[in-house]
């Protein structure tokens, strides 16, 4: 063997992100043996830049009193997504969610504080040092300490099902191209959806592209979901991307800068005056309380621009801006006298009008599980020992995320890779 370091295992996991980790250090703590790949030079994927994660009844939440009905939250979710979630998958989730943050926090992860985002619910359970921190400084260096076997550079570009039940992974070294077959027992698939695959995302989704701006990872290339489709995995729930709203595109730039960026969240992320290329009004710019509602929105019409003007400027140089986004940017400390304060006049020239894109965290769907992240056939038959984990998998929304529940995308992540690994002890 060239690139792994023996040709069987228990378990492969494709994906070293929230799911992937959350995955591998399970089936490692469960005493299988475990082999985790990462195709790109570094690990976390874009898990690396969430800042928290979803929960209920959390040990943290009991200590602050606060309290979010789990009941409230899985019919929140299922309206919210018109019914197309699958109601069993946030059940397990919802219920099994306070026990998956005290899970993180003893592998050594680091959580600083709960809270909401906007209006929605204190569900969101901030972690030190973002995903990047959770992963680096607690999952990762746990599993490799208990003799897993993590290769980077390495991608999954082939998946097979074998008779006798095992499964046939082809494994690529993405900086020399030489490939090698392993076999494993169990595989779970948490490549982290398709956003940055543009044949796919113009394949399953309807969104104009030239005004979406990814603002990820970059790997999310859909592999998971073409490995799972390849070996008869049911095609589900693709079509949709985590929105945030406002975005705007710096040719100077790489599009991650501007996600820290004052100006960005000034000009797109705020409930100022929107305009289309007509100067036509087009929404109560108040939508921006739901970022992804905020993107549908924008979606709208054809051009969108940010009007602010001299007033508006000095306004947030002075105070801050009116609202935060998530952590990265917080809100100016005077955001409660300003609240009352919203329908700020336009009148004071000189005039800015900011074009505004569309930005995406991630997709979400593209493989059907059932409860335990098994992948299931057309007939909706599991297919043995074939998991998919995070935004590989589906049941989670239907068109549009639901932010109003802060968390619950990598939330998920973590959970359905831990729990896809806890089933998988049945196949060995
Ligand atoms: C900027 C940003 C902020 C976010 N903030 C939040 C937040 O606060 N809360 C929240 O709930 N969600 C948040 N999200 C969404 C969250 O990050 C994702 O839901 C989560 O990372 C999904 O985990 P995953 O394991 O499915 O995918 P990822 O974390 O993306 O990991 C997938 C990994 O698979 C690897 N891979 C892909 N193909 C292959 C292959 N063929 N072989 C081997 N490896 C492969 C990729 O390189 C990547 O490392 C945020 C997303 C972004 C981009």
């Amino acid at each position: 063997m060239t690139i792994a370091a023996k040709d069987k295992y228990d378990v492969v996991v494709v994906g070293s992100g929230a799911a992937g980790q959350a995955a591998a250090l399970t089936a490692q703590e469960n005493g299988t043996s475990v082999l985790l790949l990462e195709k790109g030079r570094t690990t976390g994927g874009s898990a690396n830049y969430s800042e928290g994660i979803f929960a209920v009844g959390s040990y943290l939440q009991k200590e602050k009193g606060i309290e979010v009905s789990g009941t409230d939250v899985l019919k929140e979710e299922v309206e919210y997504s018109k019914y197309k979630a699958d109601s069993r998958i946030w059940r397990k989730y919802v219920d099994t969610s306070a026990e998956n943050v005290q899970w993180l926090a003893n592998e050594g992860v680091v959580f600083e504080r709960v809270q909401a985002m906007g209006a929605g619910e204190a569900t969101w359970h901030i972690y030190e040092g973002f995903g990047y921190g959770a992963i680096h400084k607690a999952l990762e260096p746990k599993f490799l300490k208990l003799g897993g076997e993590l290769l980077t550079s390495t991608a999954a570009v082939a998946l097979k099902l074998n008779e006798d039940g095992s499964k046939t992974i082809t494994l690529r070294n993405e900086a020399d191209g030489t490939t090698e077959d392993v076999t494993a027992k169990v595989v779970v698939l948490a490549a982290g959806g398709y956003l940055n695959n543009k044949e796919m995302m113009a394949e399953e989704t309807d969104y104009d592209l030239s005004r979406m701006i990814p603002v990820s990872s970059g790997k999310g290339t859909g592999d998971g979901l073409r490995l799972g489709w390849s070996v008869g995995g049911r095609k589900d729930g693709t079509g949709m991307a985590m929105l945030f709203g406002g975005y705007l595109d710096d040719p100077d730039q790489p599009y991650f800068k501007m996600m820290s960026s004052q100006m960005n969240v000034a000009a797109g992320q705020q409930p100022l005056l929107w305009v289309n290329e007509d100067g036509e009004r087009f929404v109560d710019e108040s939508v921006i309380y739901n970022f992804s509602y905020a993107g549908n929105a924008l979606y709208t019409q054809n051009e969108v621009y940010s009007i602010l003007d001299t007033g508006v400027i000095e306004k947030m140089a002075k105070d801050g801006n009116y609202m935060g986004l998530g952590v990265y940017v917080e809100r100016g400390d005077k955001m409660d006298k300003l609240a009352a304060d919203y329908l700020v006049a336009v009148e004071k020239g000189p005039f800015y009008a900011f074009k505004l894109n569309i930005g995406a965290f991630c997709t979400m769907g593209g493989l059907k599980v059932n409860v335990n992240n098994e992948v299931e056939d057309e007939k909706g038959k599991v297919i043995p020992g074939l998991y998919a984990a995070g935004n590989d998998a589906s049941g989670l929304t239907g068109d549009t995320y639901g932010p109003n529940m802060p968390g619950t995308c990598a939330g998920y992540a973590f959970y359905s890779g831990r729990n896809a690994a806890l089933d998988a002890q049945k196949y060995l």
